[in-house]
């Protein structure tokens, strides 16, 4: 607990300083930041065991914002916020930037897709979920397959595309806001199935890791991420 506080306090000076009139210090301290986790390292065990964060959340996220940011450091993307990074993201943009910023906010998504909170889908949210895959547990099989089958690294998706839920998954550390992904929609609920995301307790077994994880999802999240697509 006094380690995430200590950590909450070094994002907030580091957040502060990029708000500062003095001109931006050298990478890493850039213009992304890092948000603190919204909840301990070992809050979401059995499901997602406390070192697999821990290194997940402080070693490869903050990965992908260091090397963002010295990938933009002097260029106008530094400018931007993230999602208006992401949208921009084209065929065209360095592999270094396209990688970094998804990274950077694919993590943030997954963060908050998911609490230690017990829950499931409700509302307008459970309505559009029966009405297109016919009930929960059909969405989770769907979804399931798209995690399971996304060849090598990458995230499963779960998505609004012309006012509809639809599935879908992305290589590496691209994401459905992309220009460059084959199905473009705004993300309601996403899970990274990279290996080091799940290794230290799943070792090989995805399918089993992608079963366990929607013990640990956050509904409410989920569904104000749709309310908020829909609109
Ligand atoms: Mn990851």
């Amino acid at each position: 607990m006094k380690q995430t506080l200590l950590l909450a306090a070094a994002l907030v000076l580091a957040g502060f300083s990029s708000f500062s009139q003095t001109p931006a210090a050298p990478a890493p301290t850039g213009p992304f930041i890092q948000a603190p986790l919204p909840y301990d390292f070992g809050a979401l065990e059995p499901t997602i065991d406390k070192q697999t964060m821990e290194i997940h959340y402080t070693k490869h996220h903050k990965a992908y914002i260091d090397n963002l940011n010295k990938a933009v450091a002097g260029k106008p993307e530094e400018k931007l916020t993230i999602y208006q990074l992401i949208k921009k993201i084209d065929s065209q943009t360095a592999p270094l930037v396209r990688n970094n910023a998804g990274g950077h906010w694919n993590h943030t998504f997954f963060w908050n897709v998911m609490s230690p909170k017990k829950g499931a889908p409700s509302g307008e949210l459970l309505t559009a979920i029966n009405t297109t895959f016919g009930s929960v547990d059909k969405m989770k099989d769907e979804f399931g397959k798209a995690a399971a089958g996304r060849f090598g690294s990458g995230w499963a998706w779960l998505i609004v595309k012309d006012k509809k839920l639809a599935i879908s998954s992305t290589p590496n550390q691209d994401n459905p806001l992309m220009a460059v992904a084959e199905a473009q929609g705004t993300p309601v609920l996403g899970l990274d199935v990279w290996e080091h995301a799940y290794y230290l307790k799943y070792q090989n077994k995805r399918p089993d890791y992608v079963k366990a994880w929607w013990d640990v999802v956050n509904w409410e999240a989920v569904a104000k991420n749709y309310a908020e697509a829909m609109k």
